[in-house]
């Protein structure tokens, strides 16, 4: 037998069988060992039958009596057994294993696994699985491997199955450098399927932990060091420019907003192209550091780009950076999606020709027939909504990259920064802008439900308006979660039917949007029902309430910007949370009670649902960590050493199937 072959040759797996394991992914020999037990259950410990407490235990015991009836009255096979050590004696039961009074012979001596507890028989044992002592035992007095199932296979089937292919680890093919191979793959395979001990059970877990770590890190790193190769135009600090700015402003900039903005202008100086990204809570003030850099680009004959994940959003910074840069003289123009228009048109002959200096757009500005003219900083607000490709397509030459500053309000906790994105330069606007009003945030019961409703009415009664946010458009889904169009037909025609009420979701056309969103910045609707399409950036002053319905389908960083929509004014505002129904109501979710720290929420998230949960298959591939944890910083720090010198020594050529895993991690790793 070879790994390549079919679990079809494994002695007594046949076509039913085949189609199973398939179901579970395993299709191979190889696959069927790189199927690796989501967890364990402790059988190590053998005990005397005189020493047995309740709960799981294991015996090594001889079978004194065996016998089985049918129990008419209970309408259940029973198998009764007398087992013995030197000890004591215990009697054992299993239910509906009508074989087994056949299969057990008298006098053989076992090992018996399961729960001893109390029935109507006294003290027993339960169903307990049970195995030769002199044959290798993958179910009993062991750490027993538990496994991914499927109806019509069992955990114990695949036991079996693996301890037959087992001895073939040793073909597994490492990937490994020698020098980092600490342990064989071979050895880490059987231990993480038949460990003999927790201590050897540990070991190989924590060398998967390693081989996956080193993968990313390899990954990052050498993102980082191609980055390094590329040049950008240096464009230099104007002080005078930045005083005048600054002084144009209805506020002061925080201590925070300057040191950022300071880190940025920085990195513009240099010809390896700046990539930061800047991190900040909602409302921190983002834009005006992003403006700062873009004023100083611009002055020095440089064209800027802004892109914005939604049309919405694109729109309102085209608005309000127009007026910012008034007293500046520049040429702002929009370019968002659709149809190709006479002014489109225009607008894009403007790019080529270099007239337009400040360019602000969607996805729009990304596609081929977008030439720029100098493109010397590309801005990207709500990173976080972007996919891993962007950034290739603003490389304009072989080389050649203007500087990218990025921007969010999902921030990245540290461990991945650290682990995944180490050719990004991170900095942090930890300072909210004086005067804000923390938002009262309350996870709400159903049969609370009436009060949010009546508190929705008096702020419209006080001139104020509200949000209402649903997971998804259709009453198509059987989870019974709220969709838009259905909650703007019931809102609209029962509780609220005295209020005007609007309807936003991304399948509308970006006319109808636009319409929507400007109707309810202008106050005409006193609610508007949406998708989390509003999630970035919309900003209306006025919105006093945000209710979020199904807030269990949420991630938290995700709802912390939808409630970054209201406590936009010197207005007290208000988050509802209104999970599906009351089960849902978890720690997770009171977690947005109390913090309003947009990062400990997301750091919260990535410990609870993991990092594929939390950032989402879109952005990270297939970021997705069985051994390794983002927090074991001991193990990071001694990968990243280890990542040096690997990458540092000139061969890593030598290593095809391990590089070939390296580059498909640089999907995950790349942010735009
Ligand atoms: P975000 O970081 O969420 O993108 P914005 O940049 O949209 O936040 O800023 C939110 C609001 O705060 C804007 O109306 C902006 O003009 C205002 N703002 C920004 N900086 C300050 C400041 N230092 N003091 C007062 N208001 C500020
Ligand atoms: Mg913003």
């Amino acid at each position: 037998m070879n790994l390549a072959e079919s679990v079809r040759s494994i002695p007594g797996v046949g076509d039913k069988f085949v189609g199973l394991l398939g179901k579970l992914g395993i299709v191979t020999v190889e696959d069927l060992l790189l199927n690796y037990p989501r967890r364990y259950e402790d059988y190590s410990v053998v005990s005397k039958i005189k020493d047995l407490s309740p709960g799981e235990v294991t015996i090594q015991a001889t079978v004194e009596k065996i016998t089985g009836r049918y129990a008419r009255n209970r309408r259940l096979h029973i198998t009764e057994a007398t087992l013995s050590d030197d000890s004591d004696k215990v009697k054992a039961v299993w239910f509906n294993q009508a074989y087994l009074a056949k299969s057990i012979a008298r006098g053989e001596e076992l090992y018996f696994s399961g729960k001893y507890e109390l029935s109507r028989n006294g003290l027993t044992i339960q169903n307990p699985t049970w195995e030769k002592v002199s044959e290798f035992h993958t179910s009993t007095a062991r750490i027993v491997p538990i496994y991914r199932e499927t109806k019509g296979i069992t955990s114990r089937q695949i036991r079996n199955l693996v301890q037959q292919v087992l001895p073939l680890a040793h073909k597994l093919e490492t990937s490994f450098p020698e020098q980092l191979n600490k342990t064989q793959i071979s050895k880490i395979i059987t231990n993480l399927h038949f460990p003999e001990s927790s201590d050897e059970l540990l070991q190989a877990k924590r060398a998967m932990a390693y081989q996956e770590l080193f993968i990313l890190i390899s990954a990052s790193q050498l993102a980082k060091r191609e980055h390094h190769l590329l040049r950008a135009p240096i464009i230099s600090f104007n002080e005078k420019l930045t005083k005048e700015f600054t002084s144009s402003l209805a506020f002061k900039l925080t201590d925070a907003q300057r040191s950022v903005a300071w880190q940025v202008i920085k990195d513009m100086q240099h010809e390896i192209p700046m990539n930061r990204l800047i991190e900040g809570d909602v409302g921190s003030g983002k834009t005006i550091v992003a403006a700062l850099a873009a004023l100083q680009a611009i002055k020095q004959k440089f064209q800027v780009a802004l892109i914005a994940p939604t049309e919405i959003l694109a729109r309102q910074h085209a608005e309000n950076l127009s007026k910012l840069f008034e007293p500046f003289r520049i040429n702002v123009v929009l370019l968002t999606g659709g149809a190709k228009t006479a002014s489109k048109k225009l607008t894009i002959q403007s790019i080529s020709s270099g007239e337009a200096e400040f360019i602000i757009g969607t996805h729009a500005l990304l596609e081929k027939d977008i030439e720029f003219n100098r493109l010397g900083l590309v801005i990207v607000d709500e990173q976080h909504r972007f996919g891993v490709k962007q950034r290739e397509k603003l490389q304009q030459k072989p080389l050649q990259m203007p500087h990218l500053l990025s921007m969010t309000a999902t921030p990245i906790p540290r461990s991945l920064s650290l682990t995944v994105y180490g050719e990004l330069d991170i900095s942090l606007i930890d300072q909210m802008p004086l005067g804000r009003k923390p938002i009262e945030t309350k996870v709400v019961r159903q049969s609370n439900r009436e009060k949010v409703y009546k508190h929705i009415d008096e702020q419209i009664d006080l001139g104020r308006q509200v949000y209402v946010i649903c997971p998804l458009i259709e009453e198509s889904d059987v989870l019974g979660v709220k969709s838009v169009q259905a909650e703007h037909e019931r809102l609209n025609t029962t509780i609220f039917k005295h209020r005007k009420i609007g309807l936003l979701h991304g399948r509308m056309k970006s006319a109808e949007k636009e319409a929507v969103m400007d109707k309810y910045a202008k106050g005409v609707f006193d609610i508007l029902i949406s998708t989390t399409v509003v999630e970035v950036g919309v900003d209306v002053a006025n919105a006093t309430i945000i209710m979020i319905e199904g807030a269990e389908r949420f991630g938290l960083a995700q709802m912390h910007q939808l409630r970054g929509r209201v406590g936009r004014s010197d207005y007290q505002s208000y988050c509802y949370l209104l999970p599906t129904n009351d089960d849902y109501i978890s720690k997770r979710l009171k977690a947005m009670e109390s913090t309003s720290n947009g990062f400990r929420l997301a750091e919260l998230d990535l410990k609870l649902r993991g990092p594929g949960a939390v950032y989402g298959t879109r952005q990270h591939g297939d970021l997705d960590l069985r051994f390794a944890q983002l927090d074991d910083t001991k193990l990071i720090s001694q990968v990243q050493r280890d990542v040096k010198i690997f990458l540092d020594s000139d061969d890593i050529s030598g290593y095809p199937r391990l590089m070939e895993k390296i580059m498909s991690a640089r999907a995950v790793t790349q942010l735009n």
